[in-house]
């Protein structure tokens, strides 16, 4: 087997693909191997931050994006008995991002339009139902082991990828640990297309509601809302994937108001974990396979980009020899302290928020709202602007 000279890329979803674009943008050669026999339907992330589009603006895909999703400017928190506690507007920040709004756009469309930006450009392979199951280093390369068809076969390149989601094969035959632990509840996503705007006045697309026994989340994209619940470890799968449940779940969103039209119901084991390392020698795990956090605040899907950005730039400074491989490393120091100091700190702190409707969170909501300055420095930090910046000082 001949070694070829491009980065191999484990896993075809929002990160890999990100990852692959940067990399084919620098006009270095890249294979994507996806365990999948297409790219991901699945319902997941559906909101995009606002630095999260100005990185995939240069690629080309921050406009299609758009056209296809829900521009949202500004995002409330409310309480099941206070009604609207807080709203933010993203005009806040304007000076600091070219897209001061939320995009609300499933992940899966990401994915679509990052294909069709690289089908066919030089150097760029996507192999489909190839899951990578090993990956040896050397000193000069790194083999990745793949099954397709039956068989296994080993493909070698510069550097690896794994960009494989959370049960990363990659991160497992590489020996990384990921510490962390498992919420004991699980969550509910219930799609309708039932529009609350029509009957909540003022709601914003994206709408956090506080409730100690029953917090839940208003996520609208194009044509359905996505409505987020938490299921308590004493209420099992079965229960919580009954119709009746679902229905009995949403009755709580709106007083008097019940069977509702539901597109589809989604139940979600949620964790907090961050890899020991993001880099071992040639390989780098990034995304999922590196970090999971709860989708409170979408921070997961938006931070794998913004690995997969801070990665590939430093491999394609170090393709073309202007760095030495020593200078990967930050990569590691960097995405990895800001996951610990932001993704998954903040993450954690919107699910305590939601959970608690008491005093000390309304007020200090409109602590913040109050003054210029402390909007602000929230924005950045839900954003995620604060946490890029902060990569930034560590050099
Ligand atoms: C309910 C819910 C809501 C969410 N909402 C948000 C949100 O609003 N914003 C946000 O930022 N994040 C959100 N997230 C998190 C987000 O979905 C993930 O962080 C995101 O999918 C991570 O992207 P990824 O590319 O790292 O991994 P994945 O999306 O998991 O993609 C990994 C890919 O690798 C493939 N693969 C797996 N194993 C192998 C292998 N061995 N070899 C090759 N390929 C392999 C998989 O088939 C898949 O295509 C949410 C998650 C959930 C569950």
């Amino acid at each position: 087997m001949a070694v070829q000279d491009r980065v191999l890329i484990a896993g075809a979803g929002p990160v890999g693909l990100t990852a692959a674009a940067n990399l084919s943008g620098h006009g270095i050669p890249v294979t994507v191997f996806e365990a999948r026999a297409a790219l991901s339907e699945e319902s997941r992330a559906s909101t995009f931050h606002p630095p999260t589009l100005d990185m995939l603006a240069p690629l080309g895909a921050a406009k299609p994006l758009i056209a296809q999703g829900l521009v949202a400017p500004r995002f409330q928190y409310r309480s099941k008995q206070q009604g609207l506690l807080a709203e933010f507007d993203f005009g806040a920040i304007g000076d600091l991002t070219g897209h001061p709004f939320r995009l609300q756009c499933e992940q899966s469309k990401l994915t679509r339009i990052l294909l069709d930006l690289l089908r066919g450009r030089p150097g760029f392979e996507l192999v489909f139902g190839a899951p990578v199951v090993a990956v040896t280093q050397h000193s000069s390369h790194v083999d990745a082991t793949i099954e397709r068809d039956g068989r296994v076969e080993t493909q070698s390149g510069r550097w690896l990828i794994g960009a494989d989601g959370a049960s990363s094969a990659v991160r497992r035959s590489l020996g990384i640990e990921f510490d962390g632990f498992t919420w004991p509840e699980r969550f509910l996503v219930i799609s309708t297309p039932f529009d609350f705007g029509a009957v909540i006045p003022d709601l914003a697309a994206v709408s956090y509601v506080a409730d100690p026994v029953r917090w839940h989340f208003l996520l609208q994209i194009p044509g359905l809302c996505r409505v987020m619940f938490p299921i308590a470890p004493g209420e099992d799968d079965e229960l919580a994937l009954r119709r009746d449940f679902a229905q009995a779940l949403m009755a709580t969103v709106l007083p008097g108001r019940s069977d509702y039209e539901i597109a589809h119901v989604t139940l979600y084991k949620v964790h907090q974990r961050v890899a020991k390392t993001f880099r071992q020698g040639r390989a780098f795990l990034a995304g999922d396979a590196a970090h999971i956090n709860n989708p409170l605040g979408g921070m997961g899907m938006n931070g794998g980009i913004h690995d997969a950005i801070n990665l590939t730039e430093r491999l394609a400074a170090a393709w073309r020899g202007e760095v030495p491989e020593s200078e990967l490393d930050r990569y590691d120091k960097q995405r990895r302290l800001v996951t610990l100091e932001y993704i998954e700190k903040q993450s954690i702190q919107n699910k305590r928020n939601l959970e608690s409707s008491g005093p000390e969170f309304r007020q200090s909501l409109q602590h913040i709202a109050a003054d210029r300055e402390r909007t602000r420095d929230y924005l950045m930090r839900v954003s995620m602007i604060a946490s890029l910046e902060r990569a930034k000082e560590l050099g």
